[in-house]
């Protein structure tokens, strides 16, 4: 991956992120899969990119960062989504796949206008700014409904969280659908249909956690090889790394 641009569709004052290639030192720097690590990764990507305008990660609308998120992953893993599943039948396992161009394409965003002040009016009596990365990090670690509430609270400029929460949800998933799914898959040993729940976010960066034994052995690799000092190593973008460890092995 060389860098990458990804325009936002839902998020005032910015037409999108730029995102430079990553590096291991930026594998390395997340730890935990939450959105507070999400969010200093794509900082940490988008530093003195965006023609010097610096972003603000956590302002960006969830909708649009779960957009960035899957563009990011597909330039790294390609377009293919695989998961081993345990069927709630016979017990089975089975693998299970889709692409995640089919999923974006199902959920491409409308030709909406993002209003200046980020406030949408989808009907009267309601009128409210999209959910961002700041706003999940204020409700985390809360009980589901009381966190669902308090982001409603945060997001309402009109409406009534406790009486028309749902109504509210729902108008806000059609206008900007986030990549958090429920997704139908089907046993190929009894054919028994069952949901399962994708998250773009979590599978990334479980995906992107789960490698760090393969970083750590490209490193010794590469510096048993050529010598070359730790932190140059990191500082290779991944996809070189990725090139001279295979070289080394003759993969
Ligand atoms: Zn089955």
């Amino acid at each position: 991956m060389n860098g990458l641009f990804i325009p936002f569709h839902f998020t005032p004052g910015a037409k999108g992120i730029y995102l430079r290639a990553l590096t291991g030192a930026d594998e390395l720097s997340v730890g935990t899969i939450n959105t507070a690590s999400v969010l200093s990764l794509l900082r940490l990507l988008s530093q003195n990119g965006n023609n010097g305008e610096e972003i603000d990660t956590g302002s960006i609308v969830t909708a649009d960062r779960d957009r960035v998120i899957a563009q990011l992953y597909r330039s790294l893993y390609g377009a293919k989504i695989a998961s081993t599943l345990e069927c709630d039948g016979c017990g089975q396992k089975f693998d299970f796949d889709f692409s995640l161009d089919d999923l974006l394409a199902h959920f491409h965003p409308g030709q909406v206008l993002i209003p200046d002040d980020g406030m949408y009016e989808p009907e009267p009596g309601i009128r409210f700014r999209l959910p961002t990365g700041e706003d999940e990090l204020a409700v985390q670690g809360l009980d589901g409904a009381i966190a669902e509430n308090m982001l409603l609270e945060r997001c309402l400029a009109v409406g009534e969280p406790e009486t028309n929460g749902k109504n509210i949800q729902l108008k806000m998933a059609e206008l900007a659908p986030v990549l958090s799914q429920e997704i139908q898959a089907v046993c190929p040993e009894c054919n028994r249909v069952q949901q399962v729940l994708f998250d773009m976010q979590s599978f990334f960066m479980l995906r992107l956690t789960g490698e760090r034994r393969n970083l750590l052995e490209e490193v010794h690799l590469i510096a048993s090889h050529y010598h070359w000092s730790h932190r140059e190593i990191l500082e290779l973008p991944r996809s070189e790394r990725k090139s001279y460890a295979a070289l080394i092995t003759g993969n």
